[in-house]
């Protein structure tokens, strides 16, 4: 609604600072970048989060019951030409430089400072146009983004004739090999978009900092190795998703969930302690259907509790299976189909595992709940942050995925076997000592995840020096 009091506060130049996010319209940018100006505002920011009115729905929720709780957020609906159907290429967002700058400029308070997605180079001309720092975001871990950029900056690949090959990213203390293949850097290798490739990493050199969904004490080497490289302040603020143990907004972050919270939250009541092992593969990631069979029987024949959201559950050649499947392990198994409330369920106490494609934020909630994680990449930056997992933190166990799947470029067909599943599920759901140990590491990264964003925390305290930083100038205020 208008005229709360959170506009109000804003009006009346209570705000210290006010910042306009403008994330990238995709679930896994959209997420963490709302929690992040949540957070600010927490902290006595204004923020301004940019939406096209596609996206409107999957915000608006959060950004209500923000307001409700009297945070200074505001949602900045705009549609520009090509926009708003969000299916698009998510290049034309750039059209939404001039409105912005006209709705910015015609709505006090004026910004202190832009936060945008890596994916929008162009927030760096409307940082430039209203004179205010504009900082990069990204919800990815140090070691992810460190790795990238030496393998860009030294040229690792130049000369690799084979994308399979693997090369020692250059500069890191710690021995970790890539190939191009699994590790390409932002939009490299993506017919059409080499150009914008370019443009991604030539802006971002000139960022006033970097803001990103990750914990100094998880990856200290990497987050001071990245800053240097970088030679720019980087400011980690995560994991965000703790922001909504607070709020009890938990099961609305996001889409409209597809199974009602209570009915899920009494379906974990009813388990045991760190039983159930969790299964999603993001908001973007498609499973062929052989490859739903396989990993149903695979859970199946696990015998744990499981959850599992299957997002293409009404494709003719999976229905039948999963109603099937359905039937057998009635009780034991929770079929989610679409959008599952993920931080719900990967906080309860029953959860014992998770089964992730490692897209950055689930790997950062999994980190979040204490729980280790059997890693299946699929793309993207989704093969770093497995070998982080597995080779870094010690948490996870691996599924033996070598080759990415494209989203929307190809289908190729690659098909992880039930056994080879199952057998990745029981090492983390069963005893032993190397899953005792895999557990023991996961907790204690999750005290010091929950550390980091309370009072005196890492990450609590880089929010409130983002907010110093940016802050309003003496006199400034309209
Ligand atoms: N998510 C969710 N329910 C789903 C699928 C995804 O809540 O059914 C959330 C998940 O918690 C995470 C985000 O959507 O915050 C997905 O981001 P991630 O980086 O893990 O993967 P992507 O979807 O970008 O591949």
């Amino acid at each position: 609604g208008r005229g709360t009091a959170s506009d109000a506060a804003a009006a009346a130049g209570d705000v210290k600072a006010h910042f306009v996010f403008i994330p990238l319209m995709a679930q896994g940018h959209l997420i963490p970048a709302l929690d992040t100006a949540l957070l600010l505002a927490t902290h006595g920011a204004l923020a301004s989060i940019v939406v096209t009115p596609s996206d409107t729905g999957r915000v608006r929720p959060a950004v209500d019951f923000a307001r409700k709780s009297g945070l200074p957020a505001r949602l900045v609906e705009l549609a520009a030409e090509g926009l708003p159907d969000g299916a698009g290429d998510f290049r034309v967002m750039a059209r939404l430089r001039e409105p912005l700058e006209r709705h910015l400029r015609e709505h006090a308070p004026f910004p202190t400072c832009v936060v945008a997605d890596f994916c929008h180079p162009w927030a760096r001309e409307l940082a430039a146009s209203l004179g205010v720092p504009w900082l990069c975001f990204f919800s990815m871990c140090a070691f992810c983004l460190l790795c990238q950029h030496n393998v860009e900056r030294f040229g690792s690949y130049g000369g690799v004739a084979d994308d399979h090959e693997l090369v020692v990213v250059p500069g890191l203390e710690r021995k970790v090999e890539v190939s191009r293949a699994q590790a390409p850097g932002f939009f490299r290798g993506i017919p059409g978009f080499e150009k914008f490739a370019d443009e991604v990493e030539q802006v971002l050199t000139e960022a006033d900092g970097i803001v990103t969904n990750s914990f100094l004490e998880m990856e200290p080497e990497f987050v001071a190795g990245y800053a240097e490289a970088r030679r720019m302040k980087v400011w980690t603020v995560g994991p965000v998703s703790l922001f909504h143990q607070r709020t009890a907004t938990l099961a609305s972050r996001g889409n409209t969930a597809a199974i009602d919270a209570d009915e899920c939250l009494r379906w974990l009541d009813g388990q045991e302690p760190g039983s159930v092992v969790y299964v999603s593969f993001g908001s973007i990631a498609h499973a062929e259907a052989k490859q739903v069979v396989e990993l149903g029987l695979a859970l199946e024949a696990s015998g744990h509790p499981f959850i599992w959201a299957v997002k293409n559950a009404g494709e003719d050649d999976v229905a039948g299976f999963l109603r099937e499947l359905e039937a057998r392990v009635a009780g034991r198994g929770l079929l989610i189909r679409g959008w599952a409330p993920q931080v719900l369920i990967l906080s309860h106490a029953a959860v014992g595992g998770f089964v992730t494609h490692c897209g950055w934020n689930s790997t950062v909630e999994a980190i979040a709940a204490g729980l280790p994680v059997v890693v299946w990449p699929h793309f993207a930056d989704q093969f770093l942050n497995a070998k982080f997992a597995v080779e870094v933190l010690g948490v996870g166990v691996d599924v033996g995925v070598k080759e990415p799947v494209m989203y929307r470029l190809d289908r190729k067909e690659i098909v992880v076997g039930r056994e080879v599943v199952e057998g990745a599920v029981r090492s983390i759901m069963d005893g032993g000592d190397e899953g005792e140990e895999r557990r023991r590491r996961a907790r204690a990264l999750a005290a010091k995840a929950r550390a980091a964003v309370e009072e005196g925390g890492s990450s609590h305290g880089n929010l409130v020096d983002l907010v110093k930083n940016f802050e309003f100038k003496i006199g400034a205020i309209a």
